[in-house]
């Protein structure tokens, strides 16, 4: 009897932290192996669509499937590794969910890095970076990344000017005003940044130092003051849709 065709699209698709080769055996820990097993109700046989951040996409059938411990062995890569934008997303750290949400939009939308800034008006309680990536690898199994954004060490904004890298241009969300963020984003192909301010906005001294970095274009939003979290996916996304169609 032949084999029921495999839809894939429908498939459960997790992160694993194991580097994926054809052949490999791959034990799922703890939660991911009790959601294949007692929320999906795989049995072995199944298939399910793994990914490591470096090696695309790879189908994988079920060889065992217990309540707590599911292994899987890797058949066949289904997806490339995606070919990332260079782009980061420098950004004051916000309340806990609010910043939660701003990782989980940077990795849907495509974002290379997230870089935590830390500003003189930055409300920054504890930042943990680890729930941030996991956010992020939420959003990758959710979205079909194949690459998980990296998530930087927070960085005041001194620095981060300072060490900008000559030819990555810096698109300044500037709540007091700039070009278009349509054209901005225009003439400023990756390697890009794209920085926003926390909920209380930038001084005007910090304005004017964003606005001497070599390669800063100042953007406005438009005539609203969005919210920071709301700012960050909307600058994001512009950028992809103009640099990258
Ligand atoms: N409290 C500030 C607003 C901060 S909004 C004030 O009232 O002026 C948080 C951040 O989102 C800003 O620092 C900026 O980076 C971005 N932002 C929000 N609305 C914007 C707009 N209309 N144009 C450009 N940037 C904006």
């Amino acid at each position: 009897m032949s084999e029921k065709p495999v839809n894939l699209s429908t498939t459960p698709r997790l992160h694993v932290a194991q580097p994926l080769v054809q052949g490999a055996s791959i034990a799922l820990p703890l939660p991911q192996s009790h959601y294949l097993a007692q929320v999906m109700r795989r049995q072995p046989g199944d298939f399910v669509r793994l990914f490591d951040g470096a090696s695309g996409e790879w189908a994988a059938r079920l060889v065992s499937v217990g309540r707590k411990a599911v292994v899987a062995v890797v058949e066949s890569q289904s997806a490339p590794q995606e070919i990332t934008a260079d782009l980061w997303l420098c950004a004051a750290p916000l309340k806990r969910d609010r910043f939660d949400w701003v990782a989980e939009k940077a990795c849907e939308l495509g974002v290379s890095r997230l870089v935590p800034v830390v500003t003189q008006r930055t409300n920054m309680g504890k930042l943990n970076l680890d729930r941030l990536r996991a956010h992020m690898v939420e959003a990758a199994e959710q979205c079909g990344r194949t690459a998980l954004p990296l998530v930087a060490e927070p960085v005041s904004l001194a620095d981060l000017l300072r060490n900008w890298p000559a030819g990555r241009a810096l698109v300044f969300a500037d709540e007091a005003g700039g070009e278009s963020l349509v054209g901005g984003c225009a003439r400023a192909p990756a390697p890009a940044g794209v920085l926003i301010g926390p909920e209380g906005g930038f001084s005007d001294g910090e304005r004017a130092a964003i606005r001497g970095v070599l390669g800063a274009i100042a953007v406005s939003l438009g005539p609203r003051i969005l919210r920071a979290d709301t700012a960050a996916a909307v600058a994001v996304g512009v950028w992809q849709a103009v640099t990258r169609g």
